[in-house]
């Protein structure tokens, strides 16, 4: 292979040594802002983009994570869908605040080890593809590709397929209404190659936010029937009584 001119060779060193001292300087110098408020942020913290006011004010759900339903499959969420979460979780959604993603998806990682839900893979909960194109992402597999990184485990997209293009859900329509709505909504992609591989081993299935549990379950409906073990896991759920960071600190 012909060696790069001697000119070339300097200016990618030059390069290299600028970027080395780019990293330098921001690893010194950058003090991340909280993505809730916009303070700086003084790390250890438990989310490194979350401050430790706005975290005291989060509800978190400490002690009632594991969520008891009718699914057939064990199910957590990290936080109640109330105080700051609806607006945190609807800016993640529609107003491309992902950065949001990476400030809840610590958090959700702390689920993650204190039930031990061990898993080879997370799965997004896919949007239809229409839908996709229309908001430019899926604000769920932004919140997976975070918590892969906080635990070590691969986001897989693109195993679940979403057929129905349906219009926006209201909090008025029942369990059964959504049911109905969603019934055959999903199926796994038999050209993923992971369709197989992941048969027998346990998986992570991520959703934003449960209201009746209906999208959750129809999702995880294919997998089961290819023998995947799923555990359901969403950002938030449930509208009880408030349990902030501060309250139950020593459950960390
Ligand atoms: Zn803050």
């Amino acid at each position: 292979m012909a060696a790069f001119p001697p000119a070339v060779n300097r200016h990618s060193r030059f390069r290299r040594i600028l970027s080395l001292a780019q990293k330098t300087f921001e690893k010194l110098y950058y003090i991340p802002c909280c993505a809730i408020c916009d303070e700086a942020v003084h790390p250890p913290l438990p989310s490194p983009f979350i401050c430790r006011d706005c975290l005291a004010g989060l509800p978190f759900r400490l002690g009632r994570e594991e969520i008891e339903w009718q699914g057939g499959f064990p199910l957590y969420a990290t936080f109640f869908y109330r105080d700051d979460l609806p607006k945190l979780l609807v800016s993640m959604k529609f107003s491309g605040r992902t950065d949001r993603a990476r400030a809840l998806a610590p958090l959700m990682a702390h689920t993650v080890r204190r039930h031990h839900l061990g898993a080879d893979a997370i799965i997004p909960v896919p949007l239809h593809r229409r839908r996709k194109a229309e908001r430019g992402y899926n604000q769920v597999s932004v919140l997976a590709e975070c918590l892969s990184e906080a635990i070590d485990v691969p986001a897989v997209e693109g195993l679940l397929i979403r057929h129905h293009y349906t219009e926006r859900q209201s909090e008025a329509h029942s369990v059964k209404e959504r049911q109905l709505h969603l019934q055959n909504a999903f199926s796994m992609d038999p050209a993923c190659p992971l369709s197989s591989s992941l048969q027998g081993r346990p998986v992570i299935l991520l959703d934003d936010v449960l209201t009746t549990g209906a999208t959750m379950m129809e999702a995880a409906r294919p997998l089961m029937k290819a023998g995947i073990r799923v555990t359901g896991l969403v950002a938030a759920t449930g509208k009880d009584r408030y349990q902030g960071y501060g309250e139950a600190a020593d459950q960390w």
